[in-house]
């Protein structure tokens, strides 16, 4: 589907699939639960979804004849900082707007993970005293006039490489690789779950899956507590890039299931159940997530098995997207562990 776009490698290839065998058994083994590692896609200072998508956007923000990319996250976004690593390699500039979007306290919040990594690839960041919102800032509207205005040609990158015509091509790339993958295998997966901010991975999977009949079997688990919002715009990006890829079929809102039970108490702070779907996944399988995205998304799918909607005999796909660095900005929940 997407042989017509450009595409500037930046990741190591396909990603691994491991089958997460002690989770599976732990909650009862009725479920084969299995992982993406999407969080081990690159080099790139520690990889994570944005690097997938970035592939589809590098080409166009080379050809605009820019020098500086632009973009905008919370203080421990993961997404600034793959675009701080992209920009690194490609000989580019990085301007990065760092609001607060995450009312979370810990003495080394914008000091460690993400933000440091951006700081130390030569990114120059600007913190924001504003609020989460997945839609366009105007703080990032001034960060792009400040770099014309210095004199530099500014590329434009929305939060989560999302709201950008080819935000979604990445993950229609991502449920190809999974086709080819299950033909490896010698199966297919029932289920992908996918934790659902910005949009575009959810999007992107949607439009990818929707070409073999699949679109309704990937599980969104909402982390920016606001849902509809999030239902909204994953389907607007799921909308346009099925016309783009030309999928020849329409996305309607019921095509993009969103579970919004999993995202409390608010964007970014996680709940003790988060806390304990990070520790079960850590201690059972030595997988590492984190606690604004993944450890919200391993949350949703540990309970969905433990309520019985994956039926017996389900092969459920978790796609870790990455986001570890991030839980260093958070060292005094896990003091003990
Ligand atoms: C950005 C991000 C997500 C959410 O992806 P969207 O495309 O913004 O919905 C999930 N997990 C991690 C680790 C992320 O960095």
């Amino acid at each position: 589907m997407l042989e017509k776009f450009e595409r500037y490698p930046l990741t190591f290839g396909p990603t691994q699939i491991e089958k997460l065998s002690r989770l599976s058994e732990h909650l009862g083994g009725d479920v084969e639960l299995y992982a993406k590692r999407e969080d081990c896609n690159s080099g790139l200072a520690f990889g994570g979804n944005k690097i997938r998508k970035l592939e589809y956007i590098v080409p166009d923000a080379i050809a605009s004849g820019a020098d500086t990319l632009v973009t905008i996250g919370g203080v421990q976004s993961n997404h600034t900082r793959q675009v701080a690593a992209v920009a690194a390699k490609i000989g580019m500039k990085c301007r990065l707007v760092q609001e607060t979007w995450v009312p979370f306290e810990d003495a080394v919040y914008d000091r460690v993970g993400n933000i440091l990594m951006s700081r130390v690839m030569g990114a120059e960041i600007e913190l924001v005293d504003e609020g989460f919102d997945i839609g366009i800032r105007e703080s990032w509207e001034r960060a792009l006039e400040d770099v014309k205005d210095k004199g530099g040609t500014p590329y434009p990158i929305p939060a989560g490489a999302s709201v950008h015509k080819y935000g979604g091509l990445g993950f229609v790339g991502f449920a190809e690789e999974v086709r080819v993958q299950e033909a490896e295998l010698g199966f297919q997966f029932d289920y992908v779950v996918v934790c659902t901010v910005t949009g575009s991975t959810h999007a992107g999977m949607v439009v990818g899956f929707a070409k073999d009949g699949r679109a309704r079997n990937v599980i969104g688990i909402d982390a920016s507590c606001t849902p509809e919002q999030t239902h909204r715009q994953v389907l607007d990006i799921a909308q346009k890039t099925a016309e783009l890829v030309e999928l020849g079929q329409d996305v309607t809102a019921e095509d993009v299931v969103l579970k919004t039970e999993y995202a409390y108490p608010v964007y970014g702070v996680p709940s003790e159940e988060t806390n304990d779907a990070i520790r079960l996944c850590a201690r059972l399988e030595g997988m590492m997530t984190d606690p604004v995205y993944e450890g919200k998304s391993a949350q949703g799918m540990i309970d969905l098995v433990k309520q019985g909607f994956f039926p017996q005999g389900s092969k459920v796909l978790y796609a870790h997207l990455g986001g570890v660095p991030a839980i260093n900005g958070y060292s005094y929940i896990y003091r003990n562990g």
